[in-house]
This record gives structure tokens, sequence and C-alpha cells, in this order.
């Protein structure tokens, strides 16, 4: 089968491989649709996780079953999919620990594109499917539904890792495709002032009509002075980030009221260490919380995103800006994410 893929950090190009095997609990899956991440901008251009060798990419798709093991019991052949980005294994000890993202070791989880082929090729892999396939509803659009998988997934995590409650003031920082679910899964879960980050005016658009109140543009200045200028001095309840880099730790503390939460889904692609401002870290005795993790995944988290889409109360559509039609446009989707031009949000494949 032809994949594309990670050849090395800083090249990608299309490979033959033999058709992934798979045992009695998994399921080989076909793409239907798919989209590039920023994540394999990180993984590939900035080698954020070390060298990997022709290593097929792609983490966000919806497909069609094409093969079940003998085992698996709530879907066949034909089945159409949501096939999320995290799939974990749900027996592992960090499982039951409550992180199935982190099964087996940190970031376990995250399999596709990470220690495992993923779905830019014309099979793909899928461990343990009755826990991490969903069945597509038939009243929802594929082409949106792929955005559920780890964009909306991703940005409502920052949400929850920073627990926000009803009435919240909350910073958004970033709003790429992933701090744009972040003020979505914010503004449902009751934020009331929500100050969006970011320069792009397509960007700001969507973070509107997910509910941002307010937008920050970084390039103008210092959001941390224009956050205090904003709130009077008082800062936000609860920060989530989406953006930036390991500096925006810092500007995230100086904005936080004590007591407050940082929500990180960032991937930091590059320097060593994150810096805590001592005093505005309240001298370390501030109740200001730091909570940065890797989305979850599986059946029950897909199965539960798709119904926000059903009833309504949430439309992934906003977030995709281009569309490219077959299977060899991969390769340009995954450029252009690189490239990342002004109006770009999201592009999807559909093959
Ligand atoms: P984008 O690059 O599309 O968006 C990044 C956003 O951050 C943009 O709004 C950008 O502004 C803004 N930004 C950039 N630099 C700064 C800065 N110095 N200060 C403030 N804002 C800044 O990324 P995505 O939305 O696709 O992804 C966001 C992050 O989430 C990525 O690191 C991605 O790898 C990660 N991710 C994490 C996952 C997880 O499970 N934890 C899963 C998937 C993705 P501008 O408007 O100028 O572009
Ligand atoms: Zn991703």
């Amino acid at each position: 089968m032809k994949g594309l893929a990670m050849l090395g950090i800083g090249k990608i190009g299309w490979i033959e491989k033999d058709a992934p095997k798979y045992g009695p609990l998994d399921a080989l899956v076909r793409p239907i649709v798919v989209a590039p991440c920023t994540s394999d901008v990180h993984t590939v251009w900035e080698g954020a996780i070390g060298e990997r060798t022709d290593m097929i990419l792609g983490h966000e798709s919806i497909g069609e079953v094409v093969e079940v093991g003998e085992l698996v019991k709530d879907f066949k052949k034909g089945d159409k999919v949501i096939v999320p980005a995290i799939t974990p294994d749900w027996g592992s000890i960090n499982s039951q620990r409550g992180f199935p993202m982190h099964s087996g070791e940190a970031l376990g989880g995250w399999k596709f594109s990470n220690f495992k082929d993923g779905c830019f090729a014309e099979l793909f892999h899928v461990n343990e499917a009755d826990a991490n396939l969903a069945h597509l509803p038939d009243d929802v659009d594929p082409v949106a539904a792929v955005m559920l998988t780890d964009m909306t997934t991703t940005g409502f995590h920052a949400a929850e890792l920073a627990e926000v409650k009803l009435g919240d003031t909350v910073c958004v920082i970033g709003i790429g495709p992933v701090g744009l679910n972040s003020v979505a899964g914010a503004n449902m879960m009751g934020a009331s002032h929500i100050y969006a980050v970011g320069s792009r005016p397509d960007c700001a658009r969507v973070a509107k009509e997910y509910g941002a109140t307010e937008i920050i543009n970084y390039k103008q200045g210092d959001i941390v002075d224009q956050i205090l200028s904003k709130t009077k001095g008082a800062g936000v309840d609860k920060v989530l980030i989406a953006g930036g880099n390991v500096d925006t730790f810092a500007q995230a503390i100086k904005m936080l009221k004590p007591g407050g939460a940082i929500g990180s889904v960032n991937y930091l692609g590059s320097g060593e260490f994150i810096k805590i401002p001592r005093i505005e870290w309240a001298v370390g005795m501030g109740h200001k919380r730091i909570n940065a993790g890797l989305t979850p995944g599986g059946r029950v988290r897909m199965e539960k995103l798709a119904s926000l889409v059903q009833t309504e109360k949430y439309d992934p559509s906003k977030l995709i800006t281009h569309r490219f039609e077959g299977f060899e446009k991969m390769e340009e989707a995954l450029l252009l994410m690189k490239d990342k031009p002004s109006d770009l949000i999201k592009p999807v494949v559909i093959i």
C-alpha cells in the first residue's frame, strides 16, 4: 500500500509498505476524509519528538472499516467510523489510573504518526477497535466530523484541564483550530468574558462565532498588559494555552488571578525549559495551577463530541477553510499546514 511518510527530520515523501497486520481485537480502516495537523509539522519539520524514518503521517481521519479481528463485536466491514487521534490500550495501568492518553508510557495513547504508521495511507491499523472506533452517525457530515478526532477534543480539553466554571473570565492564547475549540469549549462550559489571542482575521471571526467576547492581537503589544488593562488589573480566572511557545506560560501566570488555573494543550516544539515567574506566582504560594496534557481519545469521547454536532450545539465545519479532493492531495494539504497562509484554519482531504 501507498502512504505519505516522514522520511526523516525535515523530509516527507510517498512510500510503499505492506498492508498492516491486525490482531483479534483490531481493525483495518481505509480513510475517507483526513486532515493534516500542526503536530505533524512539529514532528517533521521541528523534529520535536526526535528522528522517525519512513513513518506514515496523519492522525485525523474518518474511515471505512475494511477488516476486523475475530473478537471485535460492534464493528464490521463497511462501517463508517470516526477514528480518534488518540487510541489507548485500555487495559494498561495508566489507563486504569485515569490517564488512557498515557497508556503504557507518557503519550502512549498517541500512536498514529508518533510511533506507528498513521492514516495518510491506503489502509491503517486501529488497535482495540471496539474501544477506539466510533460509529459515524448518519446525520453527521464526515468532512465536519474529521475535526472531532483531534481539533475539537484537544481544544475542549484545554477548558477541561483548567476546569472552566460558570461565569469564569478566560483568556485563550492561540486561536488556530485548536484554540478556537478551546474558545467553543470554554463558552459551552459557562465562561463569561472570553479574551481570544491571535492575529489572523479569519481566526478572529470564527473565535467570535464560537463565543469570544474580545480579540487580543499579540502582535500589537504585550498580551499581559492588554489583559490587565481590559480587566482593570484583576486578571482572569483561567488561561487556556493553544499556541505560543515555552515563554507563553510566564505570560499566563502573570495574567492569572490567585487560585486560577492554566489548561495547556500546546505541543512545545522547541526550547529546553519553561520558566515560572517567581513574584507573579505569588512567591510559590498563589494557588495558580498549571495543568497541561494530551487530549483523551477513544470511542466514548468521540461519541459524545458527535452528539454535540447532532444536537447542533457545536459546528465543527466553521474550522474548515481549504478542501482538497483525492488521495494524492495529502501532500499538498500537509505542506499548506506547514506554510500556514493567513487565511488557513484547517484543510481537509476528501478521498
Ligand atoms: P496554529 O499554529 O494554527 O495556531 C497557533 C495559534 O497561536 C495562532 O492563533 C497564533 O496566532 C498563536 N500564536 C503564535 N505565536 C504566539 C505568541 N507568541 N503569542 C500568542 N499567540 C501566538 O496551531 P493549532 O491550533 O493547529 O495547534 C495548536 C497547538 O496544539 C499546536 O502546538 C499543536 O501541535 C497542539 N496540539 C496538541 C494536541 C494535544 O493533544 N495536546 C493535539 C493537537 C494539537 P496567529 O493568529 O498569528 O497565527
Ligand atoms: Zn493532531
